[in-house]
Parts: structure tokens; sequence; C-alpha cells
């Protein structure tokens, strides 16, 4: 009897992943997906060299780096008055990490994920399913999809992002929700025409100031330039974390980046709208696989985005996932246990040194300044070496 699928809840960056990664180890997969298309949504990702490498492995690079762009150097400016405090040699990043850095659009990630899914026969996505519930079988996992008959798998793979029903149903721990950071995140897409030939080059911006930070990218060949601000802020809605899309009132950030560069302040001016979400973290287990289950991605390691790493996060774990059934051929609870194994610990790292970059950005006064000249001192070598433990994984 052919194996039995293994089951994705999620099409997102991890779950189109995954199973790429799954079938890759020779296992068939349906990946369901609540949305009833992969729509655009979402902002632009920095893409380091221990993501790209990984989607070299599945087939799906090439696709992506129509669209992307490989920047030269990341520019960690201060916001006061935008000079550069340090740069970051990303362009080396074939030369000293063995794979490529990009800037991609989220969409564009999810079109060359999931065009390489389609093309693989061993992959099944299921638009318009809602995973509402599951529970163990004695030889496997029933999946409850609401509105549809549920479907028996030999492993569910929770790749449902912050909010995840596959994490809600492995009771790990009480409790064991979503926290806010006390921070949310402002993001727009300006056409190049609303902004300065400077800023459409291909470097990223790193502007920091107290209790405040402003990335900036362009994408698409240069026809956009991708902003991003994160500012400590008290506006918690669990509701709106996923959605990516409520509307933000630019008179208040504009308000948060008052005394910034003038260059600062016009992107925050001419922009065309602004979209606000609150982010949201979870807190670092060692745990969180059960049996046949497990979770991947946000949904198992939601961090700040300070280190650009949650995506990433999630491609790394879907190669461990791959790996780990690959090294237990028909054995799924021995496979997803060699999995949390393998990635739990790096995981965690990452978000921890995530949640302390947060605060390094966010500094004011003398200790912003102590930062500055720490960060001058490094210089280009020391700031690269200093990313070698996340960029070589
Ligand atoms: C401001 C900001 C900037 C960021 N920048 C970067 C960056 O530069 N680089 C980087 O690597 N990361 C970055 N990240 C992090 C990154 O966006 C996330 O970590 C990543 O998207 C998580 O992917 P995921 O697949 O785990 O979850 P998601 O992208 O949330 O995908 C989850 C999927 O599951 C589906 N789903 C949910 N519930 C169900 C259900 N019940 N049934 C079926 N389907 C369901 C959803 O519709 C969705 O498609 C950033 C995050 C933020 C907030």
């Amino acid at each position: 009897m052919p194996d039995r699928p293994i089951i994705v809840a999620g099409a997102g960056v991890g779950g189109l992943s995954a199973a790429l990664a799954l079938a890759a180890a020779g296992r068939y997969v349906i990946v369901l997906e609540r949305a009833a298309t992969l729509a655009e949504y979402g902002a632009g990702l920095q893409l380091g060299p221990n993501a790209t490498r990984r989607l070299a492995k599945w087939g799906a690079l090439d696709r992506l780096k129509e669209f992307a762009t490989a920047p030269e150097a990341v520019d960690i400016r201060d916001g006061r008055d935008g000079s550069t405090i340090a740069t970051v040699p990303v362009g080396e990043s074939e030369k000293r990490w063995g794979a490529v850095y990009l800037l991609a659009h989220r969409a564009d990630l999810l079109t060359a994920l999931s065009e390489t899914a389609a093309r693989n026969p061993n992959i099944e996505v299921r638009l318009g399913c809602s995973l509402e519930g599951w529970h163990e079988s004695i030889d496997g996992v029933v999946a409850h999809i609401e509105g549809r008959p549920d479907l028996h798998g030999a492993a569910l793979i929770g790749a449902d992002g912050l909010r995840s029903r596959v994490r809600e149903g492995l009771s790990l721990a009480s409790p064991d929700g979503p926290r806010y950071s006390g921070r949310t995140a402002w993001r727009t897409l300006l056409p190049a025409a609303a902004t300065s030939a400077a800023l459409l080059r291909p470097r990223t911006s790193l502007c920091l100031g107290a209790g405040a930070h402003l990335v900036l990218y362009p994408l698409r060949h240069g026809s956009v330039l991708n902003a991003v601000a994160i500012v400590e802020d008290e506006w918690s809605d669990l509701d709106a974390a996923d959605f990516w899309s409520s509307h933000g009132d630019a008179a208040f950030l504009s308000s948060r980046f008052q005394g910034w560069a003038r260059e600062i302040r016009d992107i925050i001016a001419n922009a065309p709208e602004w979209r606000r979400w609150p982010l949201y973290v979870r807190r670092a287990v060692d745990r969180w696989t059960r049996g046949r289950v497990t979770v991947l991605g946000d949904a198992a390691h939601a961090m700040a985005p300070f280190l650009a790493q949650g995506a990433a996060q999630a491609i790394e774990d879907a190669d461990a996932l791959g790996l780990a059934f690959s090294a237990h051929p028909g054995n799924e609870a021995a496979a997803l246990g060699h999995y949390q194994r393998a990635r739990a610990g790096r995981a965690n790292r990452v978000q921890r040194a995530s949640f302390y970059q947060g605060i390094v950005y966010h500094l004011s006064g003398p200790a912003a300044l102590a930062r500055n000249m720490a960060m001058r001192a490094l210089g280009p070598s020391g700031l690269a070496r200093a990313s070698d433990w996340i960029y070589r994984e």
C-alpha cells in the first residue's frame, strides 16, 4: 500500500517549503490553505543566504531571481541626520556565506514556491480548505476541515502561522498563546517617481532612532521602494496580527518620526498609504512536536523581525523536516522527533537574538551613541563576521 499523505496546514512560505522538502524526501504531500487564492499580500522580505541556499536546493531560486534584487550592502544609518554609521557587505554573500542575499516581495517568493510545487506530482495544494482541528488515530492523523470531509494522513505539519490551530491542539503549555511585542509594523510601497534615485539603488537602508526604526529597499528591479517602519506602540489586536492590512494613520506615524532626517520624513509623507499591524511573538519552547504532529515557522517560533529571519527560519525548518523524513523512512513519529531536536536550539537562539536586536536598534541618548561607536569600530568585516552564525547555516 502506498504511504498515506503528509498533511501540511498552511500554504505560506513555511508550508510550501515544507511541501517541497517532503516531496524531495519521497513523500506525497497535501497542503491545506484556508485562503481561496494565494493572493498578493505582505511586503518585502530580506532573504539571507541561509534561506536562498535551500530555495536553490528545491529548484525555486531561479524563478525568484527573475523578480528579486541582490543588494550591494546594508547601510546602517543614524535616523536623526541620515548619515551612515556602518555598512554590512551583503553583496559578498556568495563568496562569504556560499549563497546569494536577496530582496524580494513576499508575493514573488510565494509565486516561485507555488509554481515549483505545482510542477511536482507529489504535491497537491488545496485552496479554500480551513483546518478546524485534528486528532491522532492509532496509525495516523485525522484533519478536520471546515465544511469538508475529514482527511486522513500519516502526519500533520502545522505551518498555519501565528494563530496556529495545529499548535492549539498540541496543548504544549499554559498559557501558550502569541504575546504582543509592544510594537506595531507599518508598511508601504512607494512608486519610483515618489522617491529619490539614491534610494532605488540596490542597497538596504536601515535607519535607527529612539523607539523606532525604518527599513528601505528597492523591489522589482527598482520600480518601487519598500518601506517598513517599526514603532513602539500601544495598539494590540491579535485578530489583525496576521492580516497585514489595517489602514495606518500617516499623521500618527509622522509624529513618531519628528526630528528625523528630512529624507525619512519625506518618505513618510509621500507614501500613497500606510498599512499598520501589531507585532506578536511566541515564547521560545523546546518542544513543539507530539507523536505524528508538529509545527514550523511562525506557528513554532514567531519572532520579532529585527534580524529579518522569520521566513528564513521557516525555510530552515522545512529543510530539516525533509532531512528527518529521509533519515526515518516509514517512521513519522521518529522523523518528527528528529526534526524537533535538529531545530529547537537554533530557532530559539535566532528568536532570542532578534529580541535583543530590537532593543539595540531602538536605543536613545548616550546608549545610542555607544551603539553607533561600537558599530563603527566593527566596520564591514566585523559586522559580516557577526552575521556568520546566522548565514553560514
Ligand atoms: C514587519 C515584518 C518584516 C519581516 N521581514 C522579514 C524579512 O525581511 N525576512 C524574513 O525572513 N522574515 C521576515 N519577516 C517574518 C516572516 O514574514 C514570517 O516569519 C513568515 O512569513 C512566516 O511564515 P509561515 O509560513 O510560518 O506563516 P505565514 O506566512 O503566516 O503563513 C501561514 C499560512 O497558513 C494559512 N492558514 C492559517 N490558518 C489556517 C488554517 N486553520 N487552515 C489552513 N490554512 C491556514 C494562512 O492563510 C497562511 O497562508 C517579517 C515579519 C514582519 C512582521
